[in-house]
């Protein structure tokens, strides 16, 4: 099928939830979410546009409170046109399991919008040219709080240099003043970990899971 129409079922896949929702939604808010479809759909910004098969804008519910940002598609969500689809998507199921939530609960996606060849590092180019989609994102769901999966998006979105999990693990921070950010370690850093490090990454993020609930509740 046409990459295009792909995208544009993927999209309407979306939208029918969105607009069932009993909430209320300006018409500019829709325009607002259009035209940044069609300008993600569009972008040359960076190399990545020469590679991609599928852009991977978002999944789930832009009415949520809670916002999942992770780095960049690999290579199923590249095929599919979805966050988190691959082995990291199932972990990252079962993480909001563990808090009693579904992908229904929550609005999902990534700060590169489009996959890195043999999943490499995001460059600071990159970034630069996607992370405004991410920013546009945010204004559109306007999520209470925001979680961020591993340190490259948790940089991004708190507009931070540091690439050092440990700068932001059991931090509490806000953004756009209102809205609360916790970082946690990427789904994958769980799976492909080991031993004593991987039990550490997993009682972590059960904790910041944990944390994120509650906040989540109290706000
Ligand atoms: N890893 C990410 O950061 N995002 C995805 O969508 C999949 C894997």
């Amino acid at each position: 099928m046409d990459k295009g129409l792909i995208n544009l079922i993927n999209y309407l896949e979306f939208e029918k939830k969105y607009f069932r929702k009993e909430f209320f939604i300006t018409e500019d808010l829709v325009r607002f979410d259009m035209q940044l479809f069609e300008e993600i759909m569009n972008c040359k910004k960076c190399n990545l546009h020469i590679t991609v098969k599928n852009k991977v804008i978002g999944s789930g519910n832009k009415n949520a409170d809670i916002m999942i940002v992770g780095e960049a598609p690999g290579d199923e969500e590249d095929k599919r046109g979805l966050p988190f689809v691959g082995r990291a998507g199932e972990k990252l199921d079962e993480m909001l399991k563990f808090i009693g939530l579904t992908r229904d609960d929550v609005y999902i996606c990534n700060v590169l919008k489009c996959r890195p060849p043999h999943n490499a590092d995001p460059t600071m180019e990159q970034e630069r040219a996607c992370i405004g989609f991410l920013k546009q994102q945010i204004e559109i769901v306007k999520p209470k709080i925001i979680l961020t999966l591993g340190r490259h998006a948790s940089s991004s979105v708190l507009g931070q240099k540091s690439k050092n999990m440990y700068d932001y693990i059991n931090k509490e921070f806000s953004i756009n003043k209102t809205i609360k950010v916790i970082a946690t370690y990427h789904p994958a850093a769980i799976l492909y970990s080991k031993g004593e490090s991987k039990n550490k990454i997993r009682q972590q993020v059960a904790n910041d899971l944990i944390r994120l609930k509650k906040i989540a509740g109290e706000i």
